[in-house]
């Protein structure tokens, strides 16, 4: 069979033992944390809620490295949001909870980069929220940890600083749908696959961030992600 042109490389994230990980889908929670859905606009808890992003919006960033992402078109807003990331190593429908941490292949930190201006006026339309979260670098992610070696998050902080400035903190125990509730109604949804990675939600704090930030996130067992917003993209 000849292909019309070459395929794409696959999607990677390296991982902290050495390997490449393929990136097959990258799904995302709102308001997961009670902080964040109340600066949001929420009141109570509400069934979770997804959004995604392309796989080929990962902007990887290795151990130890200081990641760049190109300051994106269109915005005046670009906010930042520290997540928990997990990856699956299995996938499933209709997945129980108490079955769900079977699928987790490891964990990353990951950053939501939102162009906040452009999704608040989806929202206030009523239109999907594409072009404010599924945006080219719209994913940073450091490298996953083997559950084998983290054993599963369950609690741990959960920070963001930018320029040495704390903005975002909370705890993984905080979030309102925990991984697993997470992970099993996902996978009402969609049929899960290895290569999936979800991004957990954020806790308060989110803001805006410009070209020269230095973003530094950590979580509890996995490290820090150390992100640098560059100019805006020619
Ligand atoms: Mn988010």
């Amino acid at each position: 069979m000849t292909v019309v042109f070459a395929p794409p490389a696959a999607v990677t994230v390296p991982t902290s033992d050495g390997r490449d990980f393929p990136v097959h889908r990258i799904y995302c929670v709102g308001r997961n944390y009670a902080e964040h859905a109340i600066e949001m606009g929420a009141t109570g808890r509400e069934p979770p809620f997804f959004f995604m992003k392309p796989a080929d919006a990962v902007l990887p960033v290795a151990d130890g490295q200081t990641g760049s992402m190109a300051y994106p078109s269109l915005t005046q807003s670009l906010h930042h949001e520290i997540e928990l990331v997990v990856a699956l190593g299995q996938g499933g429908r209709n997945v129980p909870v108490e079955r769900a941490a079977e699928l987790i292949w490891g964990y990353a930190i990951g950053l939501d980069m939102t162009r906040r201006d452009l999704q608040n006026e989806m929202k206030k339309q009523g239109r999907p929220w594409c072009i404010g979260k599924a945006f080219d670098q719209s994913a940073p992610v450091g490298p996953l940890h083997p559950k084998a070696a983290t054993g599963e998050l369950l609690r741990g902080a959960i920070s963001l600083e930018v320029n040495g400035q704390r903005r975002q903190s909370g705890d993984l125990a905080d979030l309102i749908w925990n991984v697993a509730e997470t992970i099993a109604t996902l996978s009402q949804a969609w049929d899960l696959a290895p290569g999936d990675l979800i991004y957990t939600g954020t806790p308060a704090g989110v803001g805006a961030v410009v070209p020269g930030d230095t973003l530094v996130g950590e979580i509890a067992g996995l490290g820090r992600l150390q992100l640098t917003i560059g100019p805006a993209r020619g």
